[in-house]
């Protein structure tokens, strides 16, 4: 199979594209979308580019039951020369598999979904925004198909990949936020679909987040699920503490997402000559930084926000106020020095920008 063999089908009716940096997240989606199905007989097949429009399923269907089902989420990025940038889409797509294996999905040819992913880019590229800081986010998934209510992985699969332009996370520049260290809920296991991109993860987490929102928070930090006593990550971020000059991030356990931006900032920090230590890290050790005035900075990582620095951290009706609120000198070099490289306006000398 190759890109020659993808159909398109243009649209007959283009959207208006919205005004380039009031673009609440996720609410508006381009002209076009990618699609392929799988059969057991077939394998993946008949990749096509379609007009965006709704898809009708079985009410059967097996993803409205067992919830089988994986996703990804990164952004092409205009360069101010107007090249359409990509941060290491070849990770997502990987981390797409890693997903479907847990999920018992077939896997889909890495190369192809990228191959795909730039074919429907360059149908859809009038809505790259070229505003600063916005972007268009790139959402591909997998959904089971197969109408049939027994418990057991579907025989049949469609996967897509939708567009929607994003405006910029923090409209005003990067800020502090306030989490809130979760103890009643869990989000992972060990043994469980923790370091998997799938549904359940996130609305398993709604609840713990509506009453931390209640109380002024922006998210929960998640602890590990037996002893709630070691950290783990934050809503949709990795975290990083940096205590006492040292770097630290909870360790993949397989109960946390490996973060592409996590990888990149430590790779980065390493360029720098600031190793980051990948380790076990218990809320009691950085409460007791915390109380020794040694914690320096803590700073969120993902696709959505880049960075997102921590000004506060809530736990157990203790407030361990972070630098004052203010964003740390580690937090905004990172953040300044990846952004520039998604946009192309650094130096890449990793090789991350396609
Ligand atoms: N953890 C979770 C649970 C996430 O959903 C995300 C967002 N994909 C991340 C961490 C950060 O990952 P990335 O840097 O690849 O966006």
């Amino acid at each position: 199979m190759t890109t020659d063999q993808i159909s398109i089908t243009t649209a007959t009716h283009k959207k208006e594209k919205p005004s380039q940096d009031q673009v609440p997240f996720g609410t508006i989606f381009t002209d076009h979308m990618f699609m392929m199905n799988y059969d057991t007989n077939e394998g993946w097949h008949d990749p096509r580019i379609v007009p965006y429009a709704p898809i009708s399923l079985d009410p059967a269907a097996m993803i409205f039951h067992y919830g089988q089902t994986v996703f990804e989420g990164l952004k092409a990025y205009r360069a101010e020369d107007g090249r359409i940038l990509l941060f290491r889409p070849e990770k997502n797509f990987q981390r797409l598999n890693l997903s479907s294996d847990r999920l018992s999905i077939p896997p889909i040819d890495e190369e192809r979904m990228l191959e795909y992913l730039i074919k429907l880019l360059e149908v859809e590229k009038d809505w790259v925004p070229s505003t600063l800081k916005t972007s268009l986010y790139i959402r591909p998934f997998i959904i089971s198909t197969e109408p049939n209510l027994a418990v057991g992985p579907s025989r049949t699969y469609t996967f897509m990949i939708i567009l929607s332009p994003v405006g910029s996370y923090f409209p005003g520049g990067i800020r502090p936020v306030t989490i809130h260290v979760e103890e009643q809920f869990t989000r992972a296991a060990k043994g469980g679909t923790g370091m998997a991109k799938t549904a359940g993860n996130y609305s398993s987490g709604y609840q713990a987040q509506a009453i931390a929102k209640k109380e002024g928070n922006a998210d929960v930090l998640w602890l590990d699920g037996a002893e709630k006593k070691y950290i783990e990550e934050v809503g949709s971020m990795n975290i990083f503490f940096k205590i006492n000059g040292e770097i630290i991030t909870p360790a993949l356990t397989g109960s946390i997402l490996k973060g592409i931006t996590r990888m990149s900032i430590i790779e980065l920090l390493q360029s720098w000559g600031m190793p980051v230590t990948e380790r076990k890290i218990s809320i009691e050790e950085v409460y007791q930084a915390f109380t020794e005035g040694t914690i320096e900075e803590v700073f969120g990582t993902g696709t959505a926000a880049i960075i997102s620095p921590i000004g506060e951290l809530n736990w157990q009706g203790q407030k361990m106020i972070i630098n004052n609120h203010e964003i740390g000198e580690v937090s905004q070099k990172l953040y300044d020095t990846i952004t520039g490289i998604q946009r192309g306006q650094l130096e890449d000398p990793f090789g991350w920008v396609v």
